[in-house]
């Protein structure tokens, strides 16, 4: 069994700098804090929480404290909210999703209203919505556009959060066109996703089976399981090793590897070595 794992596979640059500011800073003697986990994956939270990262729910008194920001951003409330606690900040913001806070809040500023494409509930779209002075429209589906809502908007500019699958944001753009009349659309899924999503237009036609690697909470993977699985049924989303069962690989000749952006190498090359027994 030929074994092919996507260029792309694992975490990306935004990821891999926020976990590498985590561990620094906790290194440096810092009492570091952070609000949540810092990716949706299991095992990352496992290591940044043995290297000494605290993770919270709630901002307290926070002096000789440091505040992480992670890869998703923030909102400007928890930022001003924290400083006045008396936290020092260090920001692993991802440089694309700052880029999306610039674009929503300068044509904020422009006078167009703020719809964002994106999981209403996910951290980095509240972070989106947090740098406005106005109310942002959030939009998850095709299926479920606010229409009455949005025929009192006269212009508007859509942002979308960095790791949506681009068919599905073009298919709402589309409808949003037919009722904005000035609309400006801003394409921030982030190079990363693009190039994981291309890459996905491929791989499970070309593999008899595809897995996808990451955890059940992770976003951006589970998108990669819907794009392989609608091209291949011998599609699976597995979060480790222990999850492969080996009547999924009976009479294939390739198996296709994906990984989302917050999955470590370590759970990866453990599933190839596995696989590699298999072939
Ligand atoms: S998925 Fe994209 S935007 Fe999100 S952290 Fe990675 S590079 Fe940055």
């Amino acid at each position: 069994m030929k074994i092919n794992v996507a260029k792309s596979a694992g975490f990306c640059f935004g990821v891999k700098r926020a976990i590498d500011t985590a561990l620094k800073t906790a290194a440096s003697g810092r009492n570091v804090y952070m609000l949540g986990d810092i990716v949706h994956n299991e095992e990352v939270v496992r290591q940044v929480g043995k290297a000494g990262v605290k993770k919270i729910s709630a901002l307290s008194a926070g002096k000789n404290k440091t505040l992480l920001i992670r890869a998703h951003g923030s909102s400007q409330s928890i930022l001003t909210k924290a400083r006045k606690l008396g936290y020092t900040i260090v920001d692993a913001t991802c440089p694309m999703v700052k880029e999306i806070h610039r674009i929503a809040r300068d044509m904020e500023k422009k006078g167009y209203g703020i719809i964002i494409i994106g999981d209403k509930k996910h951290d980095e779209v509240l972070g989106i919505a947090g740098q406005l002075a106005t109310k942002a429209i959030v939009i998850d589906n095709a299926t479920r556009i606010p229409t009455g809502m949005l025929k009192k908007i006269k212009k508007a500019c859509v942002v979308v959060q960095s790791t949506q699958n681009i068919e599905k944001v073009l298919r709402i753009v589309e409808k949003l066109k037919s009722v904005i009349p000035d609309l400006i659309f801003c394409n921030t899924i982030c190079k990363p996703t693009q190039i994981r999503q291309e890459e996905l237009k491929k791989m499970p036609l070309e593999n008899d089976v595809m897995i996808v690697i990451g955890s059940k909470n992770s976003a951006n993977t589970k998108r990669l399981y819907e794009i392989a699985r609608a091209l291949n049924p011998r599609s699976y989303w597995i979060g480790s090793r222990k999850d492969l069962k080996r009547d999924w690989f009976k009479r294939s000749k390739n198996v296709g590897i994906t990984a989302g952006a917050s999955t470590p190498d370590v759970t990866l090359q453990e599933i190839v070595s596995y696989l590699k027994t298999l072939s």
